[in-house]
């Protein structure tokens, strides 16, 4: 079922979670452990990301470095299709620009039809690690919105390289957005601009980027608002829990900890401590954006599903 629908017919708040495909060699049973406990909140939908290939460096037998491209964390298409199999849900695999041409895309996208798959989140992905900004492979989509204009052709019968209209996809879309604009982006405003493109070009849902500000996310959905946005726009939440997210998240995600939580944070000596101001903090954020009525709160699990079944066991 469609992620618009989800909402449609609920009358409450939705949980749901996303999850990380395990490292290359392990066993779908890692992300299973921190799946199960969360089962209990009822998640209609559950996200997969997706991780492309990094480059790194192998010693050969000569001794010398070899520069080789791996991806330390496959799976994704397969463990959409595990996670309907076993949990009866519905999963959203994210598909990235980064590394596909869009033939590549097509046919990932057959392969998710063909799976039952319903909703996809389209995103551009990151740039990689030696590059200064975003390169799409020869023939690739550029940005978000080029990957949704793709999907939103197959929805249409317009398959590439096709004259003929083919077996029309019925993929519901979703975009990412970033209350705090996304870090390359020259200001808030031009930022919604794209957003706004994205959604004119067949998004049906925004899921917004991690953030610890409610005030960020309702001014955001406020402009969204305003400029014609009129999707869903679902919040996502992720609970501090050691010392090395407070300065991980605010820098890889482009996030700032209001005053009140960083003073609270800066006087943990232990990551025990700092789990527990994380976690009451995010309690009190999801109650207030259920407070508010928001569609659905999407957590954000990087693996560890036991801090957020804490704060969903509080609030839902
Ligand atoms: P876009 O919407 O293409 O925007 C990228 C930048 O380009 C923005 O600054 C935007 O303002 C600008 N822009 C957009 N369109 C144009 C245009 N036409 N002309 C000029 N500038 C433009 N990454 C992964 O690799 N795998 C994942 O599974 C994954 N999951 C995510 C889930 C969520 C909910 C979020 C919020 C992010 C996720 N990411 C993931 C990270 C995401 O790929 C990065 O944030 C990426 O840098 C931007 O992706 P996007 O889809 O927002 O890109």
């Amino acid at each position: 079922m469609k992620v618009t629908d989800y909402i449609k017919n609920s009358n409450k708040t939705i949980f749901s979670f996303e999850i990380i495909p395990p490292l290359k060699g392990k066993g779908i049973e890692d992300i299973c452990e921190g799946i199960d406990p969360l089962m209990e909140f009822k998640p209609p939908f559950i996200n997969v990301t997706y991780h492309r290939e990094e480059y790194d460096y192998k010693k050969m037998g000569n001794g010398l470095l070899k520069k080789v491209s791996i991806r330390k964390r496959p799976g994704t298409v397969g463990i959409c299709a595990a996670l309907m199999n076993r949990y009866k849900v519905d999963a959203i695999p994210h598909i990235i620009c980064g590394g596909f041409n869009k033939e590549d895309t097509e046919s990932a996208l057959i392969d998710l039809k063909f799976l039952g798959v319903d909703n996809i989140l389209a995103l551009r992905g990151d740039p990689m690690k030696n590059e200064s900004s975003f390169v799409p492979v020869e023939g690739g989509n550029k940005f978000a919105i080029d990957l949704i204009q793709q999907i939103n052709e197959m929805n249409n019968g317009q398959y590439l390289y096709e004259e003929t209209k083919n077996s029309p996809s019925n993929f519901c879309i979703g975009a990412a957005g970033y209350p705090e604009k996304h870090f390359e982006a020259m200001n808030l405003a031009s930022d919604l601009r794209h957003l706004k493109a994205k959604v004119d070009a067949g998004a049906e849902f925004i899921v917004t980027q991690l953030f610890y500000d409610n005030k960020k996310y309702f001014s955001f959905v406020k402009k969204c608002r305003e400029i014609g946005i009129t999707v869903p726009i679902i919040p996502g939440l992720k609970p501090i829990t050691n010392q090395r997210h407070l300065t991980f998240i605010p820098k890889f995600f482009n996030t700032n900890f209001p005053e009140e939580f960083s003073n609270e944070l800066e006087k943990c000596k232990t990551n025990e401590e700092i789990k527990k101001v994380g976690i009451e903090w995010s309690i009190e954020q999801s109650k207030e954006l259920i407070g508010a009525g928001v569609p659905v709160l999407h957590f954000y699990t990087m693996g560890k599903g036991q801090s957020v079944k804490e704060v969903a066991s509080n609030v839902f």
